[in-house]
């Protein structure tokens, strides 16, 4: 079976690289799935899963948006931040998810429901990776 290289890089530095068949990821376009042999292509990414497919055996990572770049059989994803669905601190992200409802729910400035907002993407993305809910 043929494969490509995934690596998927934050500010803090790599968080996934790995060999994979195939990978998916949610690009601002839509659902993306990369094989072997895709053409270059440069995407911005959704807040979402990156779902990282070998054989029966799928891995998830919790990517804040970024970009996904596809290069000669290499895929790199960078992103603001990123998690392994192993490494993901749930109690931390419901924490989080009540803030932002709290904040969406108060009539603030437009500026920080936007920000609450992403600010809740975010978690639920984070809780959906690691309860596996893709
Ligand atoms: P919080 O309000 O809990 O900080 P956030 O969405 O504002 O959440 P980010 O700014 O996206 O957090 O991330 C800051 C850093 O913390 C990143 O390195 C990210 O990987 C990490 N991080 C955030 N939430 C979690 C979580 N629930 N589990 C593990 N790591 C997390």
């Amino acid at each position: 079976m043929k494969t490509l290289i995934v690596s998927i890089v934050t500010p803090d530095g790599p968080v996934y690289e790995s060999d994979v068949e195939m990978v998916s990821a949610k690009a601002q376009s839509g659902e993306l799935g990369i094989l072997p042999g895709h053409i270059p292509m440069v995407a911005p990414l959704q807040i979402g899963a990156v779902r990282l497919k070998n054989g029966n055996n799928t891995e998830l990572v919790a990517v804040s948006g970024g970009f996904l770049e596809v290069r000669s059989e290499k895929v790199t994803i960078l992103a603001q931040s990123a998690e392994k669905a192993e490494s993901i601190d749930v109690e931390r992200a419901k924490e989080a998810r009540a803030r932002a409802e709290e904040r969406i729910q108060s009539n603030q400035a437009e500026i920080d429901q936007a920000r609450a907002e992403l600010a809740l993407r975010r978690a639920i993305n984070r809780i959906n990776v690691y309860e596996h809910r893709f």
